[in-house]
């Protein structure tokens, strides 16, 4: 029997998933049969949607090269896109749909204030999860890793912070959805699109307030929802001018 020794080194944030066994961003792994690359890196702990591009001793890989000699491998997160060029890269940027799990309330509210698709079930099991992001082809985000090592896993990211401002942040950072923002599109309650609604069509379920300073509204198509531009709607409009902000100012660095 063979014993050889990889040597990974993980850039960018990806030593955000490292044990604290991890000499800063280099782990070794000394296996004995050959091994894709792709369970070699998930046994040091970070899940493969995490992974935008992987050098074996070099040479840019898929996850299913296979690993059966001494070799140092370089393993790079998604969205360091100045560090190299594109025809090898393992995820892809063009997925604005999403599913969530259950702890994601906070940061599911804030997508689709911001206009974003996400699927949202707070008592969805991991199959459940599973099962939405593979027939409606949406990214999984969840912080439990292990999930996101499940094989089907096509797009997935789990947020760093345990902030839901700033897991907000980083969702529109690593799927690249600056540009899709659209607030105020979307309800919030069941993630269907709004439609305009004529003050007329929606006068009798108003407030008498409501009813006398607002002339524009908007109504869920699903449960029928009634929005307008009320006193919630400047702290929601701050909300979003701190994300858009956040936004632009960490894409221009
Ligand atoms: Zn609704």
């Amino acid at each position: 029997m063979k014993l050889f020794t990889v040597r990974l080194n993980f850039h960018g944030d990806l030593d955000f998933f490292l044990g604290s066994k991890a000499r800063g961003r280099i782990v070794e792994r000394n296996l004995s049969e050959k091994t894709s690359v792709k369970d070699v890196i998930e046994s040091c702990g970070v899940p493969h949607p995490e992974v935008d591009m992987i050098l074996v001793n070099g040479q840019a890989v898929g996850f299913a090269h296979g690993v059966a000699d001494d070799a140092e491998v370089e393993v790079f997160p998604a969205g360091n896109k100045r560090m190299y060029q594109t025809e090898k890269r393992l995820q892809t940027t063009e997925v604005s749909k999403f599913v969530a799990d259950g702890h994601l309330g906070r940061l599911t509210r804030n997508l689709r204030l911001l206009g974003f698709d996400v699927a949202y079930d707070q008592r969805a099991d991991d199959g459940q999860l599973l099962d939405v992001m593979a027939r409606q082809n949406r990214a999984l985000l969840t912080r439990d890793r292990r999930l996101l090592m499940h094989a089907i896993v096509r797009h997935g990211y789990s947020p760093r912070s345990q902030n839901a401002e700033e897991q907000t942040i980083e969702v529109i950072r690593r799927f690249n959805l600056f540009e899709l923002i659209a607030p105020f599109t979307r309800c919030l309650r069941c993630n269907v699109p709004l439609e305009d609604a004529a003050k007329a069509d929606v006068i009798e379920k108003l407030e008498p307030l409501t009813k006398i300073h607002y002339e524009q509204f908007s109504r869920c198509t699903g449960c029928g929802r009634i929005y307008w531009s009320g006193s919630h709607f400047e702290k929601l409009k701050k909300r979003i001018r701190m994300i858009q902000a956040a936004v632009a100012g960490r894409s221009r660095k």
